[in-house]
């Protein structure tokens, strides 16, 4: 049977803003389908945003959504979940805004392990700003501010992730539809913070500037440059060269910050003699 996507959709909110061509709606149609295959209530599901093309999306579903200011989505995502931590909350953000503005947010969200699932919409670029270079870029592509090719290096969002304490980390693309819808799933049933980066396309700000094609043959880019975490153990290391790996990078149990917090709170009340 065909997904429902108008359950989740609000009609009054359409049409999109997204150029033709976008990943960006792919990646949103997965995420419904995320939840709904995670059996989430639609009244208890917060979506929280920054700014930017990927930060639309809050106002276009029909949950509880918050598009907040660039950058700092997870933070007021963080005050939502502490709020109520029976919530299930979801950020979206784009690669400028979860890495460089947000940057902060991000890695202290992955230490604390707070129960808050991430979809990073990776598309290399700024999209909504104007098409300057992000910490996504990849070295030497051209942005509106690296005219003459971008001299840093990209982060890797699978290995800032881990390295800052995230306990579920995975990587999919807007071309591996199912994969991601499944790891979206995981990540919201995961106890603690999930970071799925979603590689997707921006063909009106970075696709045209790079030469990459239409939107169609970016999408076709990520089938042919990228390979399965589990398939590459068997490969030779010359088969896996500029190959990105896509899969669930970690799955590990460990404290969850509101439970943790509740813990502190449940100490100092009897100290307080009970007060609230
Ligand atoms: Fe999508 Fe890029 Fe257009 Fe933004 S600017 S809607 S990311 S194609
Ligand atoms: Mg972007």
């Amino acid at each position: 049977m065909a997904f429902d996507y108008a359950r989740y959709i609000r009609p009054g909110k359409l049409p999109h803003i997204w150029c033709p061509g976008c990943a960006h709606g792919i990646v949103m149609k997965a995420i419904l389908r995320a939840i709904d295959r995670a059996g989430l209530d639609k009244d208890r599901t917060v979506v929280v945003s920054g700014i930017g093309c990927a930060s639309r999306m809050p106002g276009y579903v029909d949950f509880n959504t918050l598009h907040t200011t660039h950058g700092r989505a997870l933070g007021f995502a963080t005050g939502v979940k502490m709020a109520d931590p029976g919530l299930s909350v979801l950020v979206v953000a784009g690669d400028g805004d979860a890495l460089a503005i947000g940057g902060n947010h991000f890695i202290h969200a992955c230490r604390r392990n707070i129960d808050i699932t991430l979809v990073v919409f990776n598309n290399s670029i700024y999209g909504m700003t104007g098409g300057q270079f992000s910490p996504a870029t990849p070295h030497g592509m051209l942005a509106s501010t690296t005219p003459y090719g971008n001299p840093d290096y990209a982060f890797d969002v699978v290995q800032l992730a881990m390295g800052a304490g995230a306990t579920f980390v995975s990587r999919s693309t807007a071309y591996h539809v199912l994969p991601l819808e499944k790891q979206i799933a995981e990540g919201i049933g995961h106890k603690g913070f999930a970071v799925i980066d979603a590689l997707c396309t921006c063909p009106t700000t970075f696709g045209r500037r790079n030469k990459l094609g239409s939107g169609a043959e970016m999408l076709l880019w990520f089938k042919d440059h990228t390979i399965g975490l589990k398939a590459s153990e068997n490969l030779p290391p010359e088969k896996r060269e500029g190959k990105i790996l896509t899969g669930v990078f970690r799955k590990e149990v460990k404290p969850e910050y509101c439970e943790e917090y509740g813990k502190i709170i449940e100490k100092v009340r009897p100290a307080r003699g009970g007060r609230e």
